[in-house]
């Protein structure tokens, strides 16, 4: 961090982000390579302003049911590649995912998100019953997808079944960077071809990065700003890469907590009504990351419901947390954990608030045809 910029042009710069949503290239990069402790606190309180007024103080639960750790990738980053012969792979059923759906609903979730590898076992026709089986079930609940790369059909049909929400991060707009983290088989065009789609077809859709990924430079940061700008996504998953020791970049150092949060303000105030999770990674890397997180302007937390017995197979980086806790025990302390910071749990779908708006609206206007 150089002292060259004063903190005042600092100051003003996040003035300037927040009045305006946006900065340019150079600003962004400015902001983040001079950071220091007095800006970052800035920042927040500026992004917590917008989330308050966007948000409140709730916080938005996702129940997470981590479905298969089976993976046709390789990315070099992640403990479930294909190439890491020690990950003791899992599936879960149609009935098992329903199961933790059912528990989930009873805790107050109104959110489920089903995540995992690319498993080819998991075929349109199965993916589609259980989309269709969680929503017949629980009709006042949203299903958030994050199955990876599919083709637009594959997303169309999902959707037609009832999915409201699909994640899928870009992990890196930077060309050069998406190369140096993956195989030649996968490519960024490819990643943004499903984003794109996904959001066509009428997907809230999520993208998102990992913090401090080997060779991410400030350029590459400011990159997945400008494409965050750009895309508009209606969620932006963000967390530190942790390294997990039976990949190839198992040396390399984590992301920091510190350039994690300033993100996520940074995040807020460029995109004010973004879904903005405090994620796992997070609260790997600091047992307060989550609540420091939310503090930064996230206001979304996704506990998980995936069966204790498959929690520690789901293994992407080294240490993650939580992997031994109950579903409800996971519940119960992320609301003690909110709590103490003055934030409370919705038990409520946490849609996007232009939805929750046009919502609102639409059956205003259909009361006023009505009466
Ligand atoms: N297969 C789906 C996909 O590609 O989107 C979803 C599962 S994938 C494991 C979910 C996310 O985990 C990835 O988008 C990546 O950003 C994150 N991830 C994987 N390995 C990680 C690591 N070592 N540290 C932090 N995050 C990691």
């Amino acid at each position: 961090m150089s002292n060259l910029i004063k903190e005042k042009d600092q100051f003003s710069l996040v003035d300037q982000l927040a009045g305006e949503s946006e900065l340019s290239r150079g600003d962004l990069k400015t902001l983040i390579d001079t950071r220091n402790d007095n800006v970052a606190e800035y920042l927040f309180e500026k992004a917590r302003e917008v989330r308050h007024a966007v948000y409140g103080r709730d916080i938005f639960i996702r129940g997470l049911v981590e479905f298969t750790n089976y993976c046709k990738n390789d990315c070099y980053y992640c403990g479930i590649r294909k190439s890491n012969l020690k990950a003791d792979r899992y599936r879960l059923t149609p009935e098992q995912i329903l199961d933790c759906c059912a528990q989930g609903y009873e805790l107050g979730f109104r959110t489920f998100v089903l995540q995992g590898g690319e498993d080819p076992h998991y075929t349109d026709d199965l993916m589609t019953l259980i989309v269709t089986n969680i929503k017949s079930t629980f009709p006042d609940c949203a299903v958030t997808l994050s199955l990876g790369e599919r083709s637009k059909e594959s997303y169309l049909r999902f959707f037609k079944a009832g999915a409201d929400r699909y994640l899928l991060r870009h992990e890196t707009r930077n060309e050069i960077h998406y190369a140096s983290l993956h195989p030649a088989a996968m490519s960024l065009r490819d990643r943004l071809r499903c984003l794109s789609d996904l959001r066509d077809i009428g997907y809230q859709v999520g993208c998102g990065f990992m913090v401090g990924s080997p060779g991410q430079t400030t350029d590459c940061l400011v990159d997945d700003l400008m494409f965050i700008k750009e895309f508009g996504p209606h969620m932006v998953g963000i967390g530190p890469f942790i390294p997990h020791q039976d990949t190839p970049l198992s040396g390399q150092p984590a992301g920091t907590l510190e350039l994690t949060v300033f993100l996520l303000g940074i995040i807020r105030l460029l995109e004010p009504r973004v879904l903005l999770p405090a994620t796992t990674a997070l609260g790997t890397i600091s047992p307060t990351g989550r609540e420091l997180g939310v503090m930064a302007g996230a206001n979304v937390v996704m506990p998980n419901l995936s069966p204790v017995g498959v929690r520690k197979k789901y293994l992407l980086y080294d240490n993650k947390i939580c992997t031994g806790d109950e579903a409800a025990e996971c519940r119960f302390c992320i609301q003690r954990r909110m709590a103490n910071i003055g934030y409370h749990i919705a038990i409520s779908r946490g849609d996007h608030a232009a939805l929750q708006f046009q919502t609102s609206r639409e059956s205003q206007v259909q009361a006023a045809l009505a009466g």
